[in-house]
């Protein structure tokens, strides 16, 4: 039977227990914007974000992305952003209450994640999931082919990097 993830974190002392969740609350595009185009360009809410230009608009919604970890029923669960089209955007949003099952989207990866250092954009399906909860990131694989975090998410990780990246993720944002 599958385990649950749990240890004592080297950095804090404290016991995590459970498989991690390490959500970001925005987009990075939205997070690195002033407070004042925040207010002016910007809307975020839970799980949409919008970022208005003059030459357009740039859509994103909150999504996740699963890295198995070897024996444990639970993935390490990482709470992205990503981006979709206008087209994908107003898609999601109408189906919000009552998504089409198998339903998805292609989009951008659109949070940088510290553990994971990635030179670009990641290319990814994002696959409605139902019972409320939020879409699924596939990440494409291919190019590059050594991306950790494809590796990752395509052959999982061990107990103890789960825990590794836990605690960086954590403590050292
Ligand atoms: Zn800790």
């Amino acid at each position: 039977m599958a385990a649950i993830f749990a240890f004592k974190c080297s950095c804090c002392g404290d016991i995590h227990e459970g498989s991690p969740c390490i959500a970001f609350r925005a987009p990075d595009h939205y997070a690195s914007l002033s407070d004042e185009q925040k207010a002016s360009i910007g809307k975020l809410s839970s799980d949409f974000c919008t970022i208005t230009h003059d030459d357009g608009t740039d859509y994103f919604v909150r999504a996740v992305l699963e890295v198995p970890i070897h024996g444990i029923e639970e993935p390490f669960l990482w709470g992205i952003w990503v981006s979709l089209s206008q087209k994908s955007f107003e898609r999601y949003y109408e189906t919000y209450e009552a998504p089409v099952e198998g339903e998805g989207f292609f989009g951008w990866v659109c949070n940088n994640i510290s553990v994971y250092p990635y030179a670009s954009y990641r290319p990814a399906d994002v696959v409605v999931q139902l019972g409320g909860q939020r879409p699924k990131v596939i990440l494409h694989t291919g190019d590059p082919k050594d991306d950790q975090l494809v590796m990752d998410q395509t052959e999982g990780i061990s107990v103890a990097r789960a825990q590794e990246l836990a605690e960086k993720a954590m403590h050292y944002g």
